[in-house]
């Protein structure tokens, strides 16, 4: 039943990528920059010109559940492929597609599946193998009964990678489903290695090293809303996945678009006006969540997806500039995933909702041309992302007149007021 929804991405990738040739045009010209202003525009500019997202890393992919409300019982499952009777028992792997320590590598994946049956025979080694759990207990009776667990003051949590919820807490115990990435529950215990959490008043169980607190939004009671300003003084050439379980390797960040009369770079740009924003949306009572505020950090694409998640904003705006070969390219844009992307499906509705209020918020503020909204699912912090995500492609430091307008305080500040009007637009409007 997955299957056309895998293949959807391929596809609409391919298509991209014909008229994506190094990000340097996503006008769709097809060419190169010529590499003296423009470096990709976007930030995520795919540097390889060969592409081929395969499908076991689709099956990683946490879909549908990444809306933020916490989960009721029913069928969450992550779209794993393997079998009813499929089990990962190794705590490597009970959750898949999880963000590393360092914010990086998705979790590699062994293939191997297993009956029930014969779980309790490998547990004993299994566990020497994970140290997670009771060393010396092969039925799994005395752990499925006797595990402590110490009541704490309820919390909420999410889910860093695709994690089992199960009966009890032991990698044995029966699953009652598998949930994706950035699924929300309320935890109120803590055991050895496990956490106790409440679905519908009963108690389920996932291993505490899934879980991460979710922070409440707008905790002063305004929306919260995290803001990346693009880019950053030096580009990171060092590859991280293009999304959670992906093999396919994309530049943490790169040094982005420059203005070819101006000077500016894109990075300095992409801040000031970040600023400017932000200012604006506390005038407006929002609060802000800022994943850079100064140009000398190495943050890659997919560490600014989980900052702005952590930080508990709702809504992930990031600031950037275009760049094209064609000087007379002018013009806002916006940039979402589609609808088939494979990691971030369930947040295409608001993404492109929010990418058209803030197209349109600035536009009419700025009184540039718009372009569109391009849906893609190229864009590393974007698929990375656990909350509504949109790029905002200001205008192009490549265009004389853009560009010199673009550098220019009082035309900054109508860019931020128009996006705050997008904002404002997309809140109000659910
Ligand atoms: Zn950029």
């Amino acid at each position: 039943m997955m299957k056309i929804r895998r293949m959807l991405p391929f596809i609409s990738l391919c298509i991209l990528l014909v008229v994506c040739t190094g990000c340097a045009n996503i006008k769709g010209a097809g060419q190169e920059n010529d590499g003296k202003a423009s470096s990709g525009e976007t930030g995520e500019s795919l540097e390889q010109s060969t592409v081929g997202v395969q499908e076991k890393d689709v099956s990683a992919a946490g879909v549908g559940s990444q809306d933020g409300s916490v989960s009721q019982a029913g069928d969450r499952s992550g779209g794993r492929q393997e079998g009813n009777e499929a089990e990962k028992e190794q705590a490597a792997t009970e959750g898949q597609g999880s963000v590393g320590q360092d914010g990086e590598n998705a979790a590699a994946e062994p293939k191997e599946t297993e009956t029930t049956e014969k779980m309790g025979e490998k547990l004993a080694a299994e566990n020497a193998e994970t140290g997670t759990e009771s060393p010396n207990n092969v039925s799994g009776a005395d752990e499925l009964a006797g595990m402590e667990f110490t009541d704490i003051e309820p919390m909420m949590v999410y889910t860093t990678a695709n994690v089992n919820v199960r009966f009890a807490p032991s990698t044995k115990a029966e699953i009652l489903y598998k949930v994706s990435r950035g699924t929300i529950y309320e935890k109120n215990g803590e055991g050895d290695g496990w956490s106790r959490i409440s679905i519908e008043g009963e108690n389920y169980y996932i291993k505490s090293d899934y879980l991460r607190e979710k922070k409440a939004p707008g905790e002063g009671g305004g929306h919260l809303i995290a803001i990346d300003a693009g880019h950053q003084s030096k580009a990171n050439t060092d590859k991280e996945p293009l999304g959670p379980g992906s093999s396919e390797m994309k530049m943490k960040v790169s040094g982005g678009t420059r203005g070819t009369t101006t000077g500016l770079y894109e990075y300095e740009l992409a801040l000031a006006v970040s600023q400017k924003l932000k200012a604006e949306l506390e005038s407006r009572g929002y609060e802000v969540y800022m994943v850079r505020e100064s140009h000398d950090v190495d943050i890659s694409n997919s560490q600014r997806a989980q900052m702005a998640y952590d930080s508990g904003a709702e809504i992930f705006v990031r600031i950037h500039a275009n760049g094209s070969e064609n000087s007379a390219a002018n013009g806002a844009m916006t940039i979402c995933p589609t609808a088939q992307n494979p990691y971030v499906s369930g947040l295409y509705a608001d993404s492109r909702r929010l990418s058209d209020k803030v197209l349109d918020g600035l536009t009419a503020s700025a009184g540039c041309k718009k372009e569109r909204v391009w849906e893609t699912d190229t864009m590393s912090g974007i698929n990375w992302s656990m909350i509504p995500v949109t790029i905002v492609e200001m205008g192009y430091m490549t265009n004389p007149e853009e560009d010199t307008k673009l550098s220019d305080d009082g035309y900054q500040q109508l860019i931020a007021i128009g996006i705050a009007d997008g904002i404002d637009s997309y809140f109000a409007t659910p």
